[in-house]
């Protein structure tokens, strides 16, 4: 059987081709394929395939249900995922978490019915908890030394107290409108996930290689997305001042306007900054204020 050991270490030589696994259709399958995408990775998509090719990288998609990636990579039948950090840690399989995607962000979080009185976790001792996250929850419970009976369902599980399977749930949440519709509370977010790109422990050197050239294109687009390019026409006097607000990869460029006494400011700053220093630069006369997204970033 030296062809499924090959499989399973990883090591078999797929035409060099470094195999990913992806959700087939939920809440992640857009975001992985607009991620390839801006990776410039064209994945020739037919609807309903098991699996697809990359037309301008060596790359092949298999489309599976999340549940199912993390066994997928730990037996190398697929070289590396993209699936949430929650499956990664229920499913505890021996895979290597390697980069943060940036999307599919959402908590674990315990919600109790909306009159009940929860303090801390002791809330939980001897009640029944519903969730599809059984081994998350122990973990949680172990570490506050509660012991509670954990039910496991697989789906709707924010009705169980509703119908009397439990007084408390452990579920995803992302705004937190399935609980209120279901007359619950958050009280405890147990675990804070996002989509993540796992690998298998054991990838050969060719598969790395290509891992190396793919998390490259990654993080230039995670790193562009988190800045944006601002223009800003500043006037001369308050040059100074302005400039030292705005760190830049660098520095700023700054252009002297057709205009005299004005200069036109360029830089890259990050966009959660921009919004904490508005106000300073409208203040220090900062005027034609742009701010543009960026495509790629590499620094
Ligand atoms: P599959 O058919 O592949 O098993 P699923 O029903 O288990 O799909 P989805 O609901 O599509 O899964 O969610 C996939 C992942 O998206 C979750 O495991 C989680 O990492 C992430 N996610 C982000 N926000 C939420 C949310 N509000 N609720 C549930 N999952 C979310
Ligand atoms: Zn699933």
């Amino acid at each position: 059987m030296k062809a499924t050991n090959e499989v399973t270490s990883g090591k078999y030589d797929n035409g060099g081709k470094l195999k990913l696994a992806i959700q087939k259709s939920g809440r992640l399958n857009d975001d992985s394929m607009k991620l390839l995408k801006e990776c410039g990775i064209d994945i020739s998509n037919g609807v309903n395939k098991l699996k697809a090719d990359a037309n301008n990288f060596p790359l092949e998609v298999f489309f599976l249900r999340d549940d199912d990636i993390p066994q997928y990579v730990e037996d190398g039948v697929a070289d590396i995922g993209f699936v949430g950090e929650n499956v990664v840690y229920e499913k505890k399989k021996k895979v290597v978490e390697v980069e943060k995607l940036g999307f599919g962000k959402c908590r674990l979080s315990i919600a109790v019915g909306r009159n009940e009185t929860y303090t801390d976790a002791q809330f939980l001792q001897g009640k029944k908890i519903a969730t599809s996250y059984p081994v998350i929850v122990q973990d949680f419970l172990d570490k506050n030394v509660i012991k509670a009976d954990i039910h496991e369902i697989s789906g709707s599980v924010e009705i169980a107290p509703g119908i009397g399977l439990a007084e408390a749930i452990c579920d995803l949440v992302s705004s937190g409108s399935t609980l209120f519709m279901n007359g619950l509370k958050e009280v405890e977010v147990i675990l804070k996930s996002e989509a993540t790109l796992i690998k298998n422990n054991n990838l050969g050197a060719a598969q790395q290689q290509l891992l190396d050239k793919l998390i490259f294109r990654i993080q230039s687009v995670k790193k562009a997305k988190n800045n944006k390019y601002v223009l800003l026409n500043a006037p001369n006097d308050n040059l100074d001042k302005i400039i030292a607000l705005l760190p830049g990869m660098k520095s700023p460029t700054v252009l002297p306007l057709a205009t005299a006494g004005w200069s036109s400011v360029h830089t890259v700053i990050k966009e959660s900054d921009f919004w904490d220093i508005i106000e300073q630069l409208k203040e220090l006369g900062a005027e034609g204020i742009l701010v543009v997204p960026i495509e790629k970033m590499i620094i």
